[in-house]
């Protein structure tokens, strides 16, 4: 019964003062898009591009691309769509893009710097996601998954800006970005914080290692201070700084990134309710005060408990 109230709650995403926290969904295809449509989600904070191409043994054309991504922006009605540029690597292989065999796929030539093996491959989806957004009048933001430093970013944005495409972010997926959150937020228009590679790359674990699952917990302390210090640098910058990983998913979580300044969350559409519904129970105050608790523990266990103690200690 209180799922049900949950789902029927389509109010936006806002702390209990009215701070808001737009809540997005996270897609992977032109039929994701339809699906979470009709969901009470703000729109789509993450829409995997590599995901429709998985099984391609050539390269989309951009007409093809113009379509799909048409067909997204169309389906979520002029809701804002963050769009992300091909992230072929380790666990997404794209037989197209040519990757050579590596000895550490996941700290090779991946994401974003597809471009220097590539280049036509980033050319031809901007030019795609132009032609998209002249078609349907709707404008998506895009931004490119594994970009380590404010040079790459300043390269990616000018050729999304080449385009005709206004809205330009990269992801803060690398510690080096984070690290260096100010410089890349010089060059663009906004962030979103990938916790998924965050993690791995800050804790030195593969996230597809089970066994090594404690060590890549998302309530890290280490993987929590570089999430609070971009979304610090954002907040001195102006500029929007969203969560798309695992993290956003989490209620208790989803408290903490607000309490860190975050401005949006991207989450599996099932996941939204269970958000917001955590979310409207804190002030910014409070879940300033949840983040602090998590942000001064010793381990991701304890960084846990800490939160789930001072949310509860305030409701
Ligand atoms: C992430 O790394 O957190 C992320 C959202 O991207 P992906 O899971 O697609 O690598
Ligand atoms: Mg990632």
């Amino acid at each position: 019964e209180l799922a049900a109230r949950l789902a029927e709650d389509t109010s936006a995403g806002a702390l209990a003062d009215g701070t808001p926290v737009a809540l997005l969904a996270n897609i992977g295809s032109p039929d994701d898009a339809e699906r979470v449509a009709p969901a009470a989600v703000e729109g789509v904070g993450l829409f995997r591009t590599e995901v429709m191409f998985l099984d391609r043994t050539t390269a989309p054309t951009r007409e093809e691309q113009a379509r799909e991504y048409a067909r997204v922006l169309r389906a979520l009605g002029g809701r804002k769509v963050v769009v992300r540029t091909l992230d072929a690597g380790a666990d997404k292989p794209l037989a197209f893009a040519d990757q050579a065999e590596e000895e550490n796929p996941a700290l090779g030539v991946r994401g974003y710097r597809l471009v220097r093996t590539v280049p036509h491959l980033l050319d031809t989806q901007l030019a795609a996601l132009a032609d998209a957004a002249r078609e349907t009048g709707v404008e998506p933001w895009v931004m490119a998954p594994m970009v380590s430093t404010p040079a790459e970013a300043r390269d990616f944005a000018a050729a999304a800006r080449s385009h005709g495409l206004t809205t330009v972010g990269v992801m803060v997926e690398v510690p080096a970005a984070a690290l260096r959150a100010r410089a890349i937020l010089a060059e663009v228009d906004f962030v979103s914080m990938g916790t998924n590679d965050l993690a791995q790359y800050t804790m030195a674990t593969d996230r597809l290692c089970g066994a090594l699952g404690d060590l890549i917990d998302r309530w890290q302390p280490a993987v929590l201070d570089l999430v609070a210090a971009t979304a610090a640098a954002a907040g001195e910058a102006g500029k929007p700084a969203g969560v798309c990983g695992e993290s956003a998913a989490d209620p208790a979580m989803a408290v903490v990134l607000a309490g860190l300044g975050v401005t949006s969350l991207s989450m599996s559409a099932t996941a939204v309710p269970a958000v917001r519904f955590a979310l409207a129970a804190h002030t910014r105050e409070q879940a300033r005060a949840v983040a602090d608790a998590a942000l001064g523990a010793a381990d991701a266990t304890t960084a846990r408990e800490a939160a789930v103690a001072a949310m509860d200690a305030e409701v």
